[in-house]
């Protein structure tokens, strides 16, 4: 099986996003790009080098519903005249546009972030929007855990990795052990439990990063020799990096365990300790993190949890 990274450039601070074309019938796209002209240039060049077209794509599969690797899906299906969208039905993101929500704006409040503090980061939101367009229900099929993405001569193997998002898929193909991750696996960051409402319960927040430890636990079961991530270059170390990572989240739990004071902290001071120079969508990662790290040091009993006034406030136990 063929399968041809396609670096596309965005202007992100996590760098360019690699997209994935398995060269082999049914052509398919992992990921798509953002939805830009530079973008969609990028990703023409880069099939022409290895003698395809957009035309050619018949199956489009998301990993995740960020921008960088969504925004082109439905241009993309358009040209390829009605190629097949295939995306997690936990996967919102901007499928259908994100912090629009009321839910989002509850957790944030329950976060502690200031009312004027949550309309600049929805401006901001707003903003990345247009590099995605929205996909509506009949232009995408859902991908399901376990599913098989059968080609001509074999398949990749879906496995639902929540954590990043919450319809997060990585793949996988046995034959060689090798797994296409999207933004669960990073070969230089550790990648960021995104904020997000549960989705089968959107009044709850989402236990991102106690899920992404069983994700990351998953893959490893695999036991990979070849992971390609959403950015940056392909890991074949997976093992180090799965050990890397479990110590970079015990590291930043005890300094956020740390940072919480006898008469309490929120979620959004804590995020402003630690990245007080945050700016952009980075205020809103960062409170992503923080809760993050929050909620799991809470499921294992290391910090109290009380509200006041409808905020979270968490205590070290004295
Ligand atoms: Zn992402
Ligand atoms: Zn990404």
């Amino acid at each position: 099986m063929r399968i041809i990274p396609i670096s596309l450039p965005t202007p992100f601070y996590v760098g360019p996003v690699n997209v994935y074309l398995i060269a082999e019938d049914p052509i398919t796209l992992i990921d798509t790009g953002r939805k830009t002209k530079e973008t969609i240039e990028a990703l023409r060049e880069g099939l022409r080098k290895v003698r395809f077209r957009v035309s050619d794509i018949r199956r489009i599969v998301l990993t995740h519903a960020h921008e960088d690797h969504c925004g082109l899906a439905r241009s993309i299906r358009d040209e390829a005249k009605d190629a097949e969208v295939l995306v997690h039905a936990w996967e919102s993101g901007h499928r259908i546009g994100r912090l629009e929500y009321e839910d989002h704006r509850t957790l944030l409040v329950r976060a502690g972030v200031p009312t004027d503090e949550i309309e600049s980061m929805r401006k901001v939101y707003e903003g990345v929007r247009q590099y995605a367009d929205s996909l509506e229900p009949d232009e995408y099929n859902e991908l399901h855990d376990e599913e098989e993405l059968e080609f001509a001569t074999g398949a990749l193997k879906t496995l639902h990795t929540p954590g990043h998002t919450p319809g997060s898929c990585s793949f996988v193909r046995e034959a060689d052990r090798t797994v296409i991750a999207g933004d669960c696996v990073l070969k230089r960051i550790t990648p960021n439990p995104i904020l997000s409402p549960d989705p089968v319960d959107p009044s709850k927040r989402f236990a991102s990063l106690s899920e992404y430890l069983v994700s990351l636990a998953r893959l490893r079961s695999f036991a990979p020799t070849l992971v390609h991530g959403g950015h940056g270059a392909p890991v074949n170390d997976f093992e180090e990096l799965f050990n890397r990572y479990l110590r970079a989240i015990r590291e930043r739990q005890a300094t956020v365990v740390a940072s919480l004071s006898k008469s309490g902290t929120t979620a959004w001071q804590v995020a402003q300790q630690m990245f007080p120079d945050a700016d952009d969508v980075h205020r809103f990662l960062s409170v992503s993190e923080a809760v993050a790290h929050l909620d799991l040091a809470h499921s294992e009993g290391k910090i109290a949890l009380e509200f006041a006034d409808g905020v979270e406030v968490y205590r070290r136990p004295s």
